[in-house]
């Protein structure tokens, strides 16, 4: 089976079906209402009392933010205005349980009716509130996960914050559901407790039979029923190998990111949805290096409007409170299309109408996308990044219209932040040869080696035919990095990477001697690369970068750099 894997890590143990009871009554008229009030602020006293305890023990066992999750179920009941709501139903003959099920009702369609996951998951809050005070004025006892024996995998339809709190974290070694994703408050906490967890797997508790052993790979979202002694062998050793690496890795969690010799870096993480701020913050990034927003673009069925993207946009920077948010504007083209654009079919797109030629060619699209993220800019750290520079025009033509644009909004009494920061990916074999000159337009560079590799080597990034030679450490991909390092630090600009050899042990010392200053990687790396970085020297890194520069293959740097690099 598979389904969302939503909480790291292997899971291997024996299946606990948790059935959920169905809470049904039979609606009565009521003709003491004075009574039926104070039996259902009886039940609300109850129920938040409960909570209370609940989000206690959370807080030992998680922390401040997610015992949150539950207290806000209690700001949810006694919010005055649902509170009023239900009395009004109550006062005019209903039972306390059919007017709490309307008014309940009416939120959570309300909510559930937008595509904004945060609403969404607002309206998971209300059904789950629902479902305490009526169980409490039905007088059922809640659902509760059972008091599980060691090495139990938790098989339940629908997970809720409650539930998960009430459990023995140390006899749970896996949970699978068959409703939520990653964003959802029971995912949140499932991550925090670090139980791993796969959600939304279609007819799970149809399937599972209880005693059977199941493997759940949390990261994949695979299930395996009833593994074969092979399956069992192959996952316990990747279990024991995550677990070690898992425990050296967390004495790194909420560290400045340092090198040996007290250099301090900015290390942040690639995002490709707002909600993804969120992980980046629970894997310990210091902020976003970069949103590829093309993925916003890629959900939609049209243009995603200038509210729309404004929205998305200040969400991830309000997750983001005040760090860093590098947003890069559409890179569409290449390999990623968007059907509704209509893309003209090229014969060598990756050197077509790709990313900020695409834009500019296109100037409402990009100014509705510009617009929206100076809008959001007034709400955190915002920072614009323009992909696949090739010549300084590009720069201007693009810096040009953000000018227009501020005064627009300026001229509208709209805030936005009148400092923005523009900067460039470098990744085009043009943008690392005239580095010098795109770095005096340029707030900051970062190296998109996913591009730059495949630019320089004249090698497509998914063709595997060529695939021998798209590699960042090839001698001609090294020589670009560096002089893009170069050209930015003689003109005094940030300079980081965001393509995925940022993460690569092998490459760290050689960014920490050409002189990267902020490394934007997959938010499950940020402790793998943060451990890494605070292994090097400055001199060290340098004898190392010398040896490099001075081999002629891929091949020789590779092995060289194998025996001098112990990798985790
Ligand atoms: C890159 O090219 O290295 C990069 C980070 O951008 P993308 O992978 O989105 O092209
Ligand atoms: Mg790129």
């Amino acid at each position: 089976m598979k389904g969302i894997g939503v909480s790291s890590g292997i899971g291997i143990g024996k299946a606990l079906l948790v059935e959920d009871h169905s809470i049904e009554y039979t609606p009565k008229q009521i003709t003491d209402t004075a009574a039926e009030k104070s039996r259902f602020r009886e039940a609300v006293e109850k129920f938040c009392c409960d909570t209370q305890k609940q989000a206690d023990a959370l807080r030992k066992t998680a922390g401040d933010k997610e015992a949150e999750i539950l207290s806000g179920h209690i700001s949810i009941i006694k919010d005055p205005f649902l509170q009023g709501e239900i009395e009004k139903l109550i006062d005019g003959g209903q039972c306390a349980e059919a007017a709490l099920d309307s008014i309940c009702d009416m939120f959570i369609q309300l909510f559930s009716a937008t595509d904004d996951d945060m609403t969404i998951q607002r309206a998971a809050d209300v059904r789950d509130v629902r479902t305490g005070v009526l169980e409490i004025l039905l007088g059922i006892s809640e659902v509760r996960l059972p008091d599980a024996p060691a090495g139990t995998v938790i098989c339940v339809k629908e997970l809720t914050p409650s539930m998960i709190a009430g459990i023995n974290k140390d006899n749970i070694v896996g949970i699978l559901t068959e409703t939520g994703s990653t964003t959802s408050h029971s995912a949140i906490l499932a991550r925090v407790l670090e139980i791993p967890a796969v959600m939304s797997v279609p007819d799970m508790m149809a399937t599972v039979r209880s005693g059977e052993r199941v493997i759940i790979d949390g990261s994949s979202g695979d299930v395996i029923l009833s593994p074969a002694p092979a399956q069992l062998k192959d996952y316990s050793e990747k279990r024991e190998r995550l677990d070690h690496e898992r425990r050296e890795l967390e004495g790194f969690r909420g560290k400045a990111t340092v090198s040996a010799d007290g250099t301090k870096y900015e290390l942040v993480c690639n995002i490709g949805k707002p909600e993804d701020a969120v992980k980046a913050l629970e894997f310990d990034g210091e902020g976003v290096g970069l949103f590829r927003t093309e993925f916003l673009f890629m959900d939609k069925t049209s243009v995603p409007t200038e509210d729309e993207q404004f929205n998305e946009y200040k969400r991830a920077a309000m997750i983001l409170k005040n760090k860093p948010l590098i947003i890069r504007t559409l890179d569409i083209g290449g390999d990623k299309e968007l059907s509704y654009l209509g893309l003209e079919k090229e014969d060598n797109s990756f050197m077509g109408l790709r990313a900020i030629r695409y834009c500019l060619k296109n100037p409402d699209l990009f100014r509705t996308q510009l617009r929206a993220i100076l809008r959001a800019s007034a709400f955190g750290n915002i920072s614009i990044m323009f992909p696949l520079i090739t010549c300084v025009e590009e720069i201007r033509e693009g810096k040009a219209l953000v000018e227009e644009l501020k005064s627009e909004l300026s001229a509208e009494g709209i805030e936005y932040d009148k400092n923005i920061k523009i900067g460039i990916m470098a990744e085009t074999a043009a943008a690392g040869i005239t580095a010098d000159l795109l770095a005096k337009e340029s707030d900051f560079f970062s190296i998109g080696t996913n591009d730059l590799t495949g630019y320089t080597m004249a090698a497509d990034r998914g063709n595997s035919n060529v695939s021998y030679l798209y590699s960042a450490l090839q001698p001609g991909v090294l020589r670009m990095i560096r002089s893009i390092i170069t050209a930015a630090r003689e003109k005094n600009i940030p300079v980081g990477m965001c393509g995925e050899a940022a993460a690569d042990p092998m490459m760290i010392p050689l960014l920490i001697s050409f002189g990267l200053t902020e490394f934007s990687v997959s938010a499950p790396s940020v402790l793998k690369v943060r451990k890494c970085i605070s292994e090097w020297t400055k001199e060290k890194a340098d004898e190392i970068a010398e040896n490099v520069m001075s081999l002629s293959t891929e091949k020789e740097i590779r092995d060289y750099l194998s025996s001098v690099i112990k990798t985790i």
